[in-house]
């Protein structure tokens, strides 16, 4: 971790002021000193030398990663991706790709869909999604709810798209109600796709794909379903086939919990079709370029071999916990962290139960606080990274992301942290009582470890 100075000295004040107003005078004691390391290059302008003493420490225990993305990634998928130089060109190659494209719609939920893997992140695979189906000038209809739905219209517009925008309010989700109508209004059928993106990072709102795909319907309307699954995708129940989509887009970093490097998109036959008549320029995201390598197990540029092993151990763990019970798994996580926000008296972002998020928790803070400085508090003082409030929300919602690789003692160890941080930032909160009410949910829903279930063990749970 690096601060500069002027970052250091910024945080240093604002711990320790924070420090001292909660009464926590040894914190505040202690921590002038830890903010004074700087690893900024010397200043060549000559003007300001450097002359503070560098200081390093690696704090015992693990960072504990409770954002929404990147996610922890599990041992057994970090040993996956260990690997040498590897030529892609070697036969070993091609079955481990076609495996993998296979393996991909299961994640999908998918039979009829096609698979894409491009070594980008989620951007990459969102501009995929616009630039193989869509000509310059088209009109396209997107909700704008958070930063990720705001940034993928961005793009839109940057491609050259004609974006309708649904402006929502922010902790909101999809109206479909809204999409129906202009569906139905567009007796000329002119709008080519819609855009939403499933669970909106930013504010902890996942829409009901299902219902906009019922409004399209509802509207005969022939226009495309382009879904974001970023941050839903192996987290949030996502049905591919059964929701019409024709082109879904995800990232590796998030519930898949390996590394970012891997923009995944899905699409459908109806979405192929469209390939051949969008004029939008692609080169390095272009599906006609996978179809010709991707059937036999190659790729038109040179993959990153580490990452696919990565994403087969990721999708072979997926399958082993059945994609049912790791939807389930995190729909209880969500649950479990409400409850705490519930005990600590704070309020979510999301307002509307239908649009809990099952990947993230947004929690807003009271007015005289800066969520900024619990998640500054929560990294400096327990190791513990939390999101902040992006854009509109900047300042006024932190976000506790439960998605990908864990369990529930792990993210009772992010709510204890993030109690400490609340109180230490002068929140008035009873200390343990998210943790209590988190601890009680979990206690009494979490089941025996599949291959654990001991006779022993076993005589002490319900059926
Ligand atoms: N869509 C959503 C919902 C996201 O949460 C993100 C990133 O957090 C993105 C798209 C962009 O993905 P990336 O940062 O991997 O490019």
């Amino acid at each position: 971790m690096q601060f500069s100075r002027a970052a250091s000295r910024a945080l240093r004040a604002n711990v320790v002021q924070q420090a001292s107003r909660t009464g926590i005078r040894e914190f505040a004691a202690a921590t002038p000193d830890m903010f004074d390391y700087d690893q900024t290059p010397p200043n060549t302008g000559g003007e300001v030398e450097n002359t503070e003493p560098s200081f390093v420490f690696t704090p015992p225990g693990k960072n504990h990663l409770f954002v929404p993305g990147p996610c922890n990634i599990n041992e057994r998928v970090q040993r996956a991706m260990m690997r040498p130089g590897m030529n892609h060109r070697d036969p070993f190659f091609a079955p481990l790709a076609k495996s993998v494209f296979e393996d991909l719609k299961y994640l999908f939920k998918t039979s009829s869909g096609t698979p894409f893997i491009f070594p980008s992140s989620g951007t990459g695979a969102w501009e995929a999604s616009l630039s193989n189906t869509l000509s310059p000038g088209d009109k396209v209809v997107a909700y704008r709810y958070g930063t990720f739905s705001h940034l993928w219209i961005d793009q839109a517009q940057r491609l050259g798209l004609d974006v309708t925008v649904l402006e929502t309010p922010w902790g909101e989700g999809a109206d479909e109600g809204r999409l129906e109508k202009l569906l139905k209004e567009d007796v000329n059928k002119e709008i080519k796709a819609v855009l939403v993106v499933h669970n909106e990072t930013t504010t902890g709102v996942t829409s009901d794909i299902g219902k906009v795909r019922q409004a399209m319907d509802n509207a005969f309307h022939p226009s495309l379903l382009l879904v974001d699954g970023v941050s839903s995708i192996g987290s949030c129940e996502f049905k591919f086939d059964d929701w019409k989509v024709d082109v879904a887009v995800t990232g590796s970093q998030k519930a898949l919990s390996l590394p970012t490097g891997l923009g995944l998109c899905c699409a459908s036959p109806k979405a192929l079709s469209k390939m051949k008549d969008a004029k939008l320029p692609r080169v390095f995201f272009a599906f006609e370029d996978m179809l010709k390598t991707n059937p036999a197990g190659g790729f038109p540029y040179t993959p990153s071999i580490p990452l696919l092993y990565g994403l087969k151990e990721s999708l072979a763990m997926l399958k082993e916990e059945g994609i049912n019970n790791a939807i389930a798994r995190h729909a209880r996580f969500a649950e479990g962290t409400r409850r705490a926000v519930q005990a600590w008296g704070l309020k979510l972002l999301c307002k509307d139960p239908r649009w809990y998020s099952n990947s993230l928790t947004v929690i807003e803070v009271p007015k005289e606080v800066d969520s900024g400085d619990i998640v500054k508090l929560a990294y400096c003082k327990y190791n513990l990274s939390i999101g902040v409030g992006l854009m509109k929300v900047q300042g006024k919602v932190f976000r506790i992301g439960h998605l990908g690789d864990m369990n529930e003692v792990s993210l009772l160890g992010a709510i204890a942290g993030v109690e400490m941080a609340l109180i230490d930032a002068g929140v008035k909160i009873t200390p343990g009582s998210g943790v209590g009410a988190a601890v009680k949910y979990f206690q009494e829903t979490s089941k025996v470890i599949p291959d654990r279930e001991l006779p022993e063990v076993m005589k002490y749970v319900q059926p």
